[in-house]
């Protein structure tokens, strides 16, 4: 029995029901269903019979029309143009007559179209069934006799469990594939540390599972968090726009995120969390989103939204999607970014290592090195690739266990660093003095596997202070002759010991000529200082030289002829440029000039400046004293002056040269003497013309 009605009573039902069983055995497709029944009814009731199916993505219904002879023609119509949906409140099968029916309805329907006088109509509603697995269903015989009714109430129950169980079937199937494409999803994305694979995946396969517009990606900043899209994934109409950044709270996202809840929304601009400040600046319009939060251990690193299902509504299923999706998702972003925190470290490391000029170096527990940047293969002398696997120990040649000594100190982990001073002896070289700190390196379990050692080399340190002290020394020295016979010709005056005027007169003149001795001292030590501390190194600019000896020539012209001395000049008109600084080179040819006067007691002096291909070349000679063959060499040394100068009772502090020297070298200059004993003396400059 089924709805009270008996097969028996009813001889065209048996015969419909075995041929639709038949037919039906192994199908599994809704729309052979629906087909199928439309064949079978049609033929058995001899009437013409319309099945309807809701393709409710795409708005619209599929349909077979049978004629009582077989014949089906199977069409697509829009929900607007069928006439059906007013008469899906219909619950049982009844019959419509054409003439009862408002006017509106007959004219503005397909489905009145096909029917002379009536029809028999049963919608077959999933809520009706327990399963609800196959969509809305509209079953409609086209003028129909009376007995059809009773057929027609028969047969509908039989057409849900077809429906039912095609769309049961459809449904797992694509359950099924989902789930395969997220889990293909999944393990690609696991396999990745590179975040711009992860966002290609979200913008290609993703995206296409999930069958919307766009995804878009917001993490939190750990600081402010604020919620930060992520600009890659936005899309061209974000390009020329700020970074797209809400507050906690803020919008649909901010909302996500603060709450911890997923949330679906098919018409975001009637939602009142929707944020719409971002779809007016960018020109894209939102409609419906998923927009769920992204956890790695109950923290919220961001949201994923999914936005604009292309057809249809978000549905609860689309949920379930982009909820199995999520966790892989978040936990590749959360890889992805440590792996690029540990590599950006291990960049910053690696650069720090390489640049360092301190000797740096990591050794194993056994002493042996690890890793070595270039300036402690630069102290030890050998390449880099050569130094690893190398023992410290044996590099250093330490017989008295010190080395042995720090590293054990450094494993034990009991202070937080060692130090040692250490001389390193060298073939061919003085031995280097080095002060070498080691710091313990420890690992996950607290024990110590790796030392860092950090050399500084202490040579050129404890030079300068020798330096330092030897200029004291000098300054000291060469303060105190001039000082100590100022004071005493002055005592002598002061005694009135000193009757003649002549010798008082001299003794004055001594006393000016020392006085003036040691001003001069005075100014070029301060000169020095200023110098050696980089102040007169300012950055090189372009020098004019022409200009430079039109100034500084002239005075010391008139020195020499006041003198007695020819002066001679051959400068070449239009000098290019040169490197340097205008106050370094007039302290270079005053010098130059101020000696080759001062060292001359008769004949000529000459100054020359041409261009050359190495750069300008300016040559001071003169027929002077000129300078033992064995002093050339120790001339631009501090205080420094020949035998023959300080013989002659030449003033001079021999701190002249040393300043031209120094002046030079920092404008990459050069500087050459050529003397001959009793003859004279030809001091040649190069200068780096600027290059263009
Ligand atoms: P200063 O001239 O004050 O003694 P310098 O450093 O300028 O100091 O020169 C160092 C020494 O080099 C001079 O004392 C002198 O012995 C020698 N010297 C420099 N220029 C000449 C020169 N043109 N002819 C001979 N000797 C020179």
């Amino acid at each position: 029995m089924i709805n009270g009605v008996r097969h028996e009573e009813h001889p065209d039902m048996s015969a419909l029901w075995h041929d639709v069983v038949n037919d039906l055995q192994h199908v599994y497709d809704l729309h052979f269903v629906c087909a199928s029944f439309s064949y079978q009814i049609a033929r058995h009731t001899q009437t013409r019979t319309l099945i309807a199916l809701d393709d409710s993505e795409a708005q619209c219904y599929d349909l077979w029309v049978t004629d009582p002879e077989g014949a089906t023609k199977q069409l697509k119509w829009t929900k607007a143009e069928s006439g059906i949906p007013p008469l899906m409140s219909i619950s049982q099968p009844t019959f419509l007559e054409k003439m009862d029916r408002p006017a509106a309805e007959i004219l503005s329907g397909n489905l009145w179209l096909q029917a002379h006088q009536r029809l028999l109509v049963a919608p077959l509603l999933p809520t009706a069934r327990p399963y609800q697995a196959f969509p809305q269903t509209f079953l409609a015989l086209i003028d129909p006799t009376d007995s059809n009714l009773q057929l027609i109430k028969g047969i509908v129950n039989l057409m849900c469990v077809y429906l039912d169980r095609a769309g049961l079937r459809t449904d797992v199937d694509r359950r099924t594939i989902e789930f395969a494409v997220i889990s293909d999803i999944s393990q690609a994305l696991s396999g990745t540390l590179d975040i711009h694979q992860i966002y290609q995946l979200l913008k290609g396969p993703i995206r296409q599972v999930l069958n919307v517009e766009t995804l878009s990606i917001a993490l939190v900043e750990p600081v402010t968090e604020d919620i930060v899209f992520v600009d890659s994934l936005l899309g061209p109409r974000f390009t020329q726009l700020p970074p797209v950044r809400l507050k906690r709270g803020q919008g649909i996202a901010g909302w996500v995120a603060e709450h911890r809840e997923p949330v679906i929304i098919n018409n975001a601009y009637s939602d009142q969390r929707f944020f719409s400040d971002v779809d007016r600046t960018s020109g894209f319009r939102t409609h419906s989103m998923i927009c769920i939060p992204l956890q790695v251990n109950e923290r919220t690193i961001g949201i994923f939204q999914a936005i604009n299902r292309k057809s249809g509504k978000f549905s609860d299923r689309d949920l379930q999607l982009i909820q199995a999706l999520a966790g892989p998702l978040a936990a590749a972003i959360e890889n992805a970014n440590l792996h690029a925190d540990v590599l950006a470290e291990m960049r910053r490391t690696e650069a720090l290592f390489a640049t360092l000029s301190e000797g740096l170096i990591t050794v194993n527990r056994e002493g042996i090195i690890t890793r070595a940047n270039s300036a402690f293969a630069a102290l030890v002398s050998r390449p880099v690739e050569k130094v690893i696997g190398l023992s410290l120990r044996d590099i250093f040649r330490d017989r008295k266990g010190d080395i042995d000594q720090i590293i054990e100190r450094a494993l034990s982990a009991t202070e937080d660093s060692v130090e040692l001073a250490l001389e390193f002896a060298r073939e061919d070289h003085p031995a280097l003095s080095l002060y070498l700190g080691g710091a313990p390196v420890t690992n996950d379990t607290g024990q110590v596997d790796e030392i860092i050692f950090i050399f500084s080399d202490l040579t050129e340190a404890q030079e300068v202070e020798r330096m330092r002290d030897d200029l004291f020394e000098g300054i000291i020295h060469e303060l105190g002759t001039p000082l100590a016979t100022i004071l005493m010709y002055s005592r002598l005056l002061q005694k009135g010991r000193v009757r003649q005027p002549d010798r008082a007169e001299r003794f004055l003149g001594v006393i000016e000529r020392e006085s003036d001795r040691l001003q001069r001292m005075i100014r070029q030590m301060l000169d020095i200082a200023k110098i050696e501390a980089g102040e007169i190194r300012r950055s090189p600019e372009p020098v004019l030289l022409n200009p430079l000896f039109e100034e500084v020539l002239p005075p010391m012209a008139d020195r020499a002829i006041q003198k007695g001395l020819l002066f001679r000049q051959r400068i070449e008109p239009d000098l290019p440029p040169v490197m340097g600084e205008i106050e370094g080179y007039k302290l270079v040819l005053n010098n130059l000039l101020d000696n080759a006067i001062k060292f001359t007691p008769s004949g000529s002096i000459q100054v020359a400046a041409w261009k050359a291909d190495e750069g300008v070349m300016v040559e001071v000679s003169d027929d002077g004293i000129g300078i033992p063959p064995g002093s050339i060499n120790n001339l631009f040394r501090r205080f420094y002056r020949t035998q023959t100068a300080v013989e002659r009772s030449i003033a001079g502090s021999g701190l002249g040269l040393y300043m031209v020297k120094e002046s030079l070298r920092n404008y990459n200059g050069s500087i050459e003497v050529e003397s001959t004993l009793g003859k004279g003396s030809v001091f040649k400059i190069i200068l780096p013309i600027v290059q263009t």
